[in-house]
């Protein structure tokens, strides 16, 4: 090594000093040594991005700009969602902590639609806050149907609490109205799924004649989420978590029966005109 720098010519001083230093045997091949070692590693250092990245294909292929996904899958329905009572009209009272349940209805109404949404599902929501739709009854529920009707509706989900006289029943409970066998499909799977989600034991949906699941062309559900009449599910439909699982399981439903429908409708071609 130290032949090929004195090829070069002439030294600098402080060079001199070091090729003196250098001239006995041991110290040479240990600078030689060095010199050869630091050569192999500056080579070897150069060389890693090749060895990193590998040969580069001649053409790399276009990756999509968006893979195709369920949530692209579910754009296009419109889902209403109806948070039963409001305003005077509070509906159901826990026999114990006597909670409300229009507050209830509303709570687990605004997890469905959170979730919903996430699915890319356009929802409608009849009553937003803890009012009313309307100052009579008459009125509210008219309002009510106006929203359910609206054109491209594809489903109606009416969410409720239940009560009854005899406080030892409970559990969730599905409505469509008689003789719809949409409406029965779509509260058999709605059911099914919140059964699943409680680990309850599978229930039917049940026929029924309300004004939620009669005053619309779409199919409809009647939710009844549980009894605030029974002491058990009183606190459990006020607790948080049990609120969710119930909503996952409405959500569950719902998209199981978009998934039967051919296409959203709202994404239906527009009809002829009449001739
Ligand atoms: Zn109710």
């Amino acid at each position: 090594m130290l032949l090929i720098w004195r090829n070069f010519g002439e030294y600098s001083h402080c060079e001199v000093i070091c090729l003196k230093l250098l001239r006995s045997l041991p110290w040479r091949h240990i600078f030689d040594t060095f010199c050869a070692l630091a050569l192999v590693l500056l080579l070897a250092y150069a060389a890693l991005p090749f060895y990193r990245s590998g040969p580069l294909p001649a053409e790399m292929p276009a990756l999509p700009v968006e893979l195709p996904t369920q949530t692209a899958l579910m754009a296009g329905y419109i889902v209403v969602l109806d948070a039963g009572h409001g305003g005077a009209d509070g509906g159901a009272v826990g026999t114990k902590t006597k909670v409300v349940e229009k507050g209830l209805n509303m709570t687990v109404t605004r997890l469905v639609q959170e979730e919903l949404q996430a699915w890319g599902v356009r929802v409608l929501l009849t009553r937003t806050g803890d009012d009313a739709l309307a100052d009579t009854k008459k009125k509210d529920m008219q309002a009510r149907k106006e929203i359910m009707n609206t054109a491209g509706v594809d489903i109606v989900v009416s969410i409720h609490m239940n009560k009854f006289t005899d406080a030892s029943v409970k559990g969730p409970m599905t409505f469509y109205m008689k003789g719809s066998e949409a409406g029965k499909q779509l509260s058999e799977y709605v059911i099914a799924s919140i059964c699943e989600r409680l680990e309850y034991p599978p229930r039917h949906g049940n026929p029924g004649d309300y004004f939620v699941v009669r005053e619309t062309p779409a199919p409809s559900v009647l939710v009844e989420c549980g009894f605030l009449s029974n002491a058990e599910e009183e606190l459990l439909l006020q607790d948080s978590a049990y609120q969710q699982k119930l909503a996952n399981g409405i959500v569950a439903g719902v998209i199981a029966y978009l998934q039967t429908l051919p296409c959203p409708a709202s994404q239906l071609p527009p009809s002829p005109p009449p001739a």
